[in-house]
């Protein structure tokens, strides 16, 4: 069954799709068993066009993320599941940021340097950067190079005039430098087959919690890259930043809201917003035991903490008095639940 083209041409329902954010088009996707096709289908376009932005094997490149887990985070994962913000947004993203699982780049590496054309730019390893106390201006001051990433590697394609960063975390999961963004509204990925989004409620509704992770340790104000990094997420995009959700959620007991920060938290809950775009059986068949062991989905636990809420804990208002962050994210302990 398709859809049907008695009620609409197939171009025009993808001219619909191409419009819509990710919750939309899931509530569409359980609509019928049509739209459900027609829905994963259009995700999977929409995630080639992506790629052919950057790439022209896009098959390949699929397959190597799927091999090394990587994954797409950043602007461009958050564009993908919200592709007609309102309003529009005013700084468009331009650079596509990869995440790569500690050791795991080499492929996707291999393959842009050897095959697309890519030229290396710059490598950096954790051990060699200095701190950024007020250099603002350099994109690489977006990342929290302290704790959660081994190495940034930025590759540029001189005819394409595109730029790829290789984020490489410091542990076996791709997605430990993602639970240490600046804020909420970045904190989702797209992996081979699947997306992705950590806050959806606050995402979808403009509104993104910052991340006591940037008022970790004496830091009692934003440093110049978190706020440079919220002033082009509010001016240019559009979001409205809190330190807490209280404002929107509420009086509640801190640590059983999706949205407070000090909730642990996993991939699969129903908090997340999470769709697959190809069927299983499409997946690349690899016969090696890691490779068999792989789901669909790089999952991760994790709980952003800081300070208590402040509707009902007043006591608790100033930052570092609370829980300590942390973030497990572990594919294969989340594969099992
Ligand atoms: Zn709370």
């Amino acid at each position: 069954m398709e859809l049907s083209e008695d009620i609409l041409p197939i171009d025009v329902w993808d001219r619909i799709f191409e419009s819509l954010n990710l919750p939309e088009l899931h509530r569409l996707s359980v609509t019928s068993r049509a739209f459900y096709v027609a829905v994963r289908n259009h995700l999977n376009l929409r995630f080639r066009l992506l790629l052919k932005e950057y790439v022209s094997d896009v098959s390949e490149f699929r397959c190597l993320m799927w091999n090394s887990e990587v994954v797409i985070s950043g602007s461009r994962a958050l564009q993908f599941v919200m592709p007609t913000p309102s309003p529009a947004w005013t700084i468009q993203p331009a650079d596509l940021d990869l995440y790569a699982p500690l050791d795991q780049e080499d492929e996707i590496l291999a393959q842009l340097l050897d095959e697309e054309g890519y030229r290396l730019d710059r490598w950096l390893d954790n051990l060699s950067i200095p701190p950024f106390p007020n250099k603002i201006h350099d994109e690489h001051t977006m990342y929290n190079m302290s704790q959660d990433i081994a190495r940034i590697i930025t590759v540029s394609h001189p005819k394409r005039q595109k730029s790829i960063d290789i984020i490489v975390s410091d542990s076996s999961s791709p997605l430990t430098a993602i639970f240490a963004f600046h804020s909420t509204p970045v904190m989702n990925w797209i992996s081979a087959y699947s997306v992705t989004v950590a806050y959806p409620l606050m995402t979808f509704n403009g509104r993104g919690l910052i991340s006591a992770l940037n008022f970790a340790g004496s830091a009692t104000v934003l440093s110049h890259r978190v706020q440079y990094a919220l002033l082009k997420y509010r001016d240019g995009r559009h979001f409205t930043f809190a330190t807490d959700p209280s404002e929107w959620e509420g009086v509640h007991a801190c640590g059983t809201r999706h949205n407070c920060l000090q909730t642990i938290r996993h991939s699969n809950d129903v908090g997340t917003a999470f769709m697959t775009f190809s069927p299983r059986r499409r997946m690349p068949k690899d016969t090696s035991r890691r490779a068999r062991r792989r789901d669909v989905k790089v999952g991760a636990i994790w709980r952003l903490g800081g300070s208590l809420c402040a509707l009902g804990n007043d006591s608790n208002r100033q930052y570092g008095k609370g829980m300590q962050p942390f973030r497990v994210a572990v594919s294969d302990l989340t594969r099992r639940w």
